[in-house]
């Protein structure tokens, strides 16, 4: 098993863009496919031209868990569990999940409305008052709500909604198979390296490449390259031009230079990364700093619009890296998931992930993703419960003596830094605990 193994030789089909990323991948619930949602979570009207296809999800995300026996290699954390226990584990978290379903409700759709309302008078405000922003209040007033509107679409709504959290409405407006969001990468692009590949190989070394995303080094199971050495670097680059590096690296130019993705493949990506890169100019860059200016406004509304995105950036950068990479979230290797049951692979997503904690506010311009334990462990529930389940979810830990990472930002992006500076040298000084 090597780090530089690839996550399609496994059986995993190279889901060319294009085909319906839609949809989470989540343990199967039938003991047969991956993938949570059922043709029933289909929106109730297709817009025209909205699906680009109607391949069954699951069949591009073939259920690969055990349904008894235990993993070659578990890992060291959870080392000391029991079979008995892990499939114990396994149906607490299912019972958890199954509450929250039976909840979830005309509160819950209330909720994404609201979210979706609120950013909307965000955007809209802050185009508007970018429009007057040769005045410094107006200038700082439009940045700033523009910033706001772009996070919340980012992280709130558009994450979430591109898992299928919100499919179960069957609006074809709030929908994973029809929601473009204001991030350079397409959606589509998006959802299969992010549910149909992270989520499902969550890092394990070798198969997921959000491990430092192809271009950082972040785990001492990574050989170390003399390039490493600008680690620190890469990453604060990295940072305000985020939106750029996941739409490169949605491209997995990887695959395509070993042959793993072909020509034509390559092509209609790149094709859908130049339309939305069109878009995405045209709308910040061109429109807003043009209506700008007729009241002579137009640099500065473009300074707006570059700094809005800029700030987006810093930010979901921060927040997706306290993720996974804070010190004491666990890596895997491939003989950890040979053999993986529905437990084991719940027990993964918990000693792999981190949480953010924090005020309410927190947690919203995370999308959530502060409660990304259980983010993982339930990529399809809706965002707004993650925060009810928490608790019930560290109890569990602790019961079972499993770690459940947890701490303020600053520590957690603290770590995460430590870690970048730590793994830029060979070796990487404190050896991998798995
Ligand atoms: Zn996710």
């Amino acid at each position: 098993m090597t780090a530089t193994a690839n996550h399609h030789s496994t059986g995993t089909p190279h889901a060319t863009t294009g085909a319906p990323g839609a949809k989470s991948w989540a343990p199967p619930t039938d003991g047969k496919a991956g993938g949570a949602g059922t043709a029933g979570d289909a929106p109730a009207v297709v817009p025209a031209g909205a699906v680009r296809s109607a391949a069954p999800a699951a069949k591009i995300r073939p259920g690969m868990l055990a349904t008894e026996g235990r993993p070659l290699v578990r890992p060291p954390a959870a080392a000391h569990l029991s079979d008995a226990q892990v499939a114990e584990i396994g149906r607490e978290l299912d019972a958890l999940r199954d509450a929250v379903l039976a909840k979830r409700g005309a509160a819950d759709a209330a909720y994404i409305r609201r979210m979706i309302r609120l950013q909307r008078v965000l955007e809209i405000g802050g185009r508007a008052a970018l429009l007057g922003s040769r005045n410094k209040v107006a200038w700082v007033a439009g940045t700033t709500m523009l910033s706001f509107a772009k996070i919340l679409e980012n992280m709130e709504i558009g994450h979430n909604v591109l898992h299928g959290q919100w499919d179960w409405m069957r609006d074809p407006d709030i929908h994973s198979s029809t929601w473009e969001w204001d991030f350079v990468t397409p959606s589509r692009s998006w959802q299969h390296t992010h549910n149909d590949l992270h989520h499902r190989w969550t890092n394990v070394v070798g198969k997921d490449n959000d491990i430092g995303y192809n271009l950082l080094r972040m785990d001492p199971a990574q050989p170390w390259k003399p390039l490493n050495l600008g680690n620190p670097l890469y990453n604060a680059i990295l940072a305000p031009f985020f939106e750029w590096g996941i739409a490169i690296y949605d491209l997995e130019l990887e695959d395509f230079k070993e042959g793993r993705k072909s020509r034509e493949a390559m092509k209609r990506d790149l094709k859908a990364l130049g339309r939305k890169a069109v878009k995405q100019f045209t709308k910040d860059y061109a429109a807003t700093p043009a209506a700008a200016m007729l009241t002579g406004s137009g640099r500065q509304a473009l300074l707006g619009t570059l700094t809005a995105n800029a700030v987006r950036n810093i930010w979901a950068h921060a927040v997706i890296f306290c993720g996974h990479f804070p010190e004491g979230t666990d890596t895997f290797s491939e003989d950890m998931v040979e053999g993986e049951t529905r437990g084991d692979w719940y027990v993964r997503q918990m000693i792999g992930s981190a949480n953010i904690s924090g005020s309410n506010f927190m947690h919203l311009m995370t999308g959530n993703l502060s409660h990304q334990v259980e983010h993982h462990l339930f990529p399809d529930l809706p965002s707004n419960r993650y925060a009810e389940v928490a608790p019930k979810v560290k109890d569990l830990c602790r019961r079972y003596g499993l770690p459940y990472n947890e701490g303020p930002l600053l520590k957690q992006v603290g770590s995460t830094w430590g870690k970048i500076f730590r793994l830029a040298l060979p070796g990487g000084g404190k050896p991998a605990r798995s």
